[in-house]
């Protein structure tokens, strides 16, 4: 079984500005297609005082961001001396180490996904504005083979409830297009489902069969390949669609964006991500990377922001 001897717990990005945490490994649920249960084990989590400890120890050292890791991040639990802390209350002790350190996480199960972290994330403005909730697809009948245990109107309550907790909440997810038995009726639910939440962003993918998974022990990967590969391609040509109206809807407002660096087209400009996860990119002036910048958003494509730059900003007033 593979433990916290082997891997090391703090990751360092080379932008010198974001950092990675690991929580916590393994996982407890039992998805049809996923190798994780059986590769990496059941969950474990990490002490709080040593994730607390190592997110301090970022912030002297000058990072800005950390990203919070686990294969299943939401069911983080770890009980010391008889009281255990979950991941809603992991993330705002997290969130108080400094107000400028901005922190996201990965990756997660929607059914952990509580009114507790929603709450957190819209009292905590140093936590990021932005969820990812792996869908997976929009049929409850393939939700149910896969064993996500929710169905296509829980998870859309979901969205709901985070929507009304978390105003502005950026929304990301996973999808996975031909699972086995998909029919063209169950895809199409895929594509309503992606209008309705209207992601702002989405991983996207085939299903493909992996060794040992309840999947490939139970099921008959029966769509064809040439089916796969063209849902797939009306689930990208959708979500692109979505991506360019949303970042369209973005022109004008003005975003807090963490400095990672010089953007890659030229050193005369400067690339951050903003509050909800997208790329901006804006003119370097005098900002340097790890500054919090407010940036009007003047233009985009359909993966970045392109803005003017108004002002830096402390930590303090990392939200926007
Ligand atoms: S997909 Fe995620 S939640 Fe499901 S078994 Fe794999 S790691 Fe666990």
């Amino acid at each position: 079984e593979e433990t916290y001897a082997d891997v090391a717990p703090v990751r360092y990005d080379d932008n010198g500005v974001s950092a990675y945490v690991s929580v916590m490994r393994g996982c407890d649920n039992m998805c049809a297609f996923c190798v994780v249960p059986f590769t990496r084990g059941r969950e474990r989590s990490r002490p709080v005082t040593t994730i607390i400890s190592e997110c301090a120890r970022l912030v002297e050292e000058g990072y800005r961001e950390v990203t919070v890791l686990g294969q299943n991040v939401n069911s983080y639990r770890y009980t010391d001396g008889g009281r255990t802390v979950d991941f809603a209350e992991l993330l705002y002790r997290i969130s108080q180490v400094s107000p400028e350190l901005r922190i996201r996480y990965s990756t997660s199960h929607p059914k952990d996904c509580s009114e507790d972290l929603l709450h957190v994330h819209a009292e905590r403005p140093n936590v990021c504005n932005y969820i990812h909730l792996p869908v997976q697809h929009g049929n409850t009948e393939i939700l149910d083979k896969m064993r996500r245990t929710y169905s296509r109107e829980k998870y859309l309550r979901l969205i709901e409830r985070a929507r009304e907790i978390v105003p502005d909440v950026a929304l990301s997810t996973d999808i996975m297009a031909g699972f086995c038995g998909e029919t063209e009726a169950q895809h199409r639910d895929t594509l309503s489902l992606m209008r309705k939440v209207r992601y702002d962003h989405a991983y996207m993918f085939a299903y493909s069969e992996r060794p040992d998974t309840y999947a490939a022990r139970k099921y008959d990967d029966d769509v064809p390949e040439e089916t796969k590969k063209r849902r797939l391609s009306e689930i990208i040509d959708l979500q692109r669609g979505i991506n360019k109206e949303k970042n369209e809807a973005e022109v004008g407002r003005t975003v807090t964006t963490l400095v990672e660096g010089p953007s890659k087209k030229s050193d005369a400009q400067l690339a951050g991500r903003a509050d909800n996860n997208k790329m901006v990119v804006f003119d370097r002036e005098d900002y340097e990377r790890g500054d919090y910048v407010r940036v009007r958003v003047t233009d985009c494509t359909s993966a970045t922001l392109l803005g003017e730059p108004l002002e830096k900003v402390a930590g303090s007033q990392v939200a926007g």
